[in-house]
């Protein structure tokens, strides 16, 4: 299908309503019917839940993989598990400079200086350039893993990129999830059982494990006031 920006900003309000109480089957089967390969699937690898969902409604869905250069060697390996096992094209996008080039740019270690800009050079300008192609682009976002991200909307027009943003299991709880991974055998990110809960890039300063009761979210840029790295701001 296509359409114009109008159209789709239209049908994304409406999905948004229609599809609020349906199962992430059938959110994502709308989304292969209605989008056909202008649709992908975006995962951070710390697990495959949605890459596992989106291919068995639609095998060789495109799963896109941003390639920041500071991820956790487990990480990798997981996208290249993800690659081998399921039935999707699997992208990886990388940033415009390496780590290296970088560093030469703006010093060392941008991530404990500036992580804003380092997300946006290494995260934000990839993904856009990546999604360029696409109409629309599904997130493993989920309400109960931080209070910012309680209102996560199942469907909802992305107005930064003007593109379809879908959220599948939004509604889903870590019950859910850990339910769906063991009756489907998903891949998940062997960090996961060494106590991290959320999984990013691997300095400290942007990711470590959480402390007893905190929120699932609480060890990404921890004490730095900073909570999302601006892809789904
Ligand atoms: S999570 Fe950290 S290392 Fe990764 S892009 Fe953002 S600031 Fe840079």
């Amino acid at each position: 299908m296509t359409g114009t920006t109008t159209d789709y900003e239209a049908i994304a309000t409406a999905a948004g309503r229609e599809l609020e109480e349906a199962t992430a089957q059938e959110v994502l089967t709308w989304a292969a019917d209605t989008f056909g390969k202008r649709f992908c699937v975006t995962s951070s690898m710390e697990d495959a839940v949605v890459a596992h969902l989106a291919s068995s409604v639609f095998p060789g869905v495109d799963v896109v993989f941003l390639d920041t250069g500071y991820h956790f060697p487990e990480t990798i390996g997981t996208r290249d598990a993800v690659a081998a096992v399921l039935p999707v094209n699997l992208i990886t996008l990388k940033p415009l400079q390496t780590v290296a080039e970088q560093d030469a740019q703006y010093g060392p270690a941008l991530h404990d200086r500036d992580p804003d800009l380092c997300c946006s050079l290494r995260k934000v300008e990839p993904l856009g350039r990546g999604l360029a192609g696409y109409d629309a682009w599904a997130t493993g976002l989920r309400r109960d893993e931080s209070p910012t991200r309680a209102g996560t909307p199942v469907v909802s027009w992305d107005p930064k990129r003007r593109k379809v943003k879908i959220a599948p299991i939004a509604r889903w709880t870590q019950e859910d999830v850990d339910a769906y991974v063991n009756a489907n055998g998903v891949l998940l990110n062997p960090l996961l059982w060494e106590g991290y809960t959320s999984v990013g890039c691997s300095p400290l300063s942007c990711t470590r494990k959480p402390a007893e009761g905190e929120d699932a979210r609480a060890g990404r840029w921890s004490g730095s006031g900073k909570t999302e790295c601006g892809i789904h701001l």
